[in-house]
């Protein structure tokens, strides 16, 4: 495709909704390919939107007919990208953001080795959790078991992190979406010699800091934290004392940092 297939993956509840819409705000020409789903919707989710909305039956149809790119099941719920996505950016030669799980990621590397891949990380998984439960919340139910469930299945997820060319810590909002940005400008400006003006250097530096080569050291804590560095026994992760919903909003540690994250989704 004339633009860049950026792909994005992260634990559910770590930000990527969140960074991404931002990322569309300030960064024009990146198409975003709306997935097909077999889960029902979330809050204030609309059919179009944020998915295309559909049953088991009809996705497996469309699976059978050759529609999906690539497809996934997680948390026992259908995901897919239409293949028509890609031709839709390609024809208007814009740049195209997949939201897609580590198993969807692998197999577009393997058709499209030439993608842009970067994975976010909670910064632990207490913030994690605290992000899952203040999402539930504002969909207007804290459905504990469903929270758990996708705080367990972070770490496996983590462990994937090897896989992505980038690697960003969701810990203060404005700067992973300032990376995340920095990301997409330097890619163009790399491979198409797009013009980055006159912040350029620093756009670089932010982008370079951020590829998962150089990023060791900054990802250490949290890796420790999500017991993926240690190699062997069982993982006992601090995910946090079960409080009341009110206690747990104050025990946030990034809570304050982040004014602006107040429109949770
Ligand atoms: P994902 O798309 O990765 O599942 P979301 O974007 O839905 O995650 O974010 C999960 C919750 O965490 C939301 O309530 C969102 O507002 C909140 N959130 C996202 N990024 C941050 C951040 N940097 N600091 C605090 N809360 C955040
Ligand atoms: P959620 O239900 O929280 O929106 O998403 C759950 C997971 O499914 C997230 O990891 C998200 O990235 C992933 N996902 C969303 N759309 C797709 C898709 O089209 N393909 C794949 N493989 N995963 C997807």
């Amino acid at each position: 495709m004339a633009g860049i297939l950026f792909i994005i993956s992260a634990p559910s509840g770590s930000g990527k909704s969140t960074l991404v819409s931002e990322l569309r705000k300030q960064v024009s020409g990146v198409e975003f390919a709306i997935s097909w789903t077999t889960r029902p919707p979330r809050g204030s989710e609309e059919n179009g939107r944020e998915y295309n909305f559909t049953s088991r039956e009809e996705f497996e149809q469309m699976l059978e007919a050759g529609v999906f790119l690539e497809h996934a099941e997680v948390f026992g719920n259908l995901y897919g990208t239409a293949r028509n996505s890609l031709d839709d950016a390609r024809s208007a030669g814009h740049d195209l953001l997949l939201d897609i799980d580590v198993q969807g990621a692998a197999q577009v590397r393997a058709k499209m080795p030439e993608a842009v891949s970067i994975f976010v990380m909670p910064p632990n998984p207490k913030v994690l959790r605290t992000r899952l439960r203040n999402r539930s919340r504002a969909e207007g139910v804290v459905n504990e078991e469903e929270v758990y469930r996708r705080l367990n299945e972070a770490s496996k997820e983590i462990e994937n992190y090897r896989e992505y060319g980038y690697i960003l810590v969701n810990d203060i909002l404005d700067r992973a979406v300032a990376q995340l940005e920095a990301i997409v400008l330097a890619e163009r400006f790399y491979r198409n010699g797009e013009v980055i003006a006159y912040r350029s250097r620093r756009v670089l530096e932010v982008a370079a800091a951020c590829l998962q080569s150089n990023s060791q050291e900054r990802l250490r804590p949290v890796l420790e934290a999500f017991g993926v560095l240690r190699s062997t026994g069982q993982q006992q992760l601090d995910f946090g004392q079960d409080t009341d919903d009110d206690n747990d909003a104050d025990d946030d540690p990034d809570r304050g940092d982040e004014k602006e994250n107040s429109d949770e989704d």
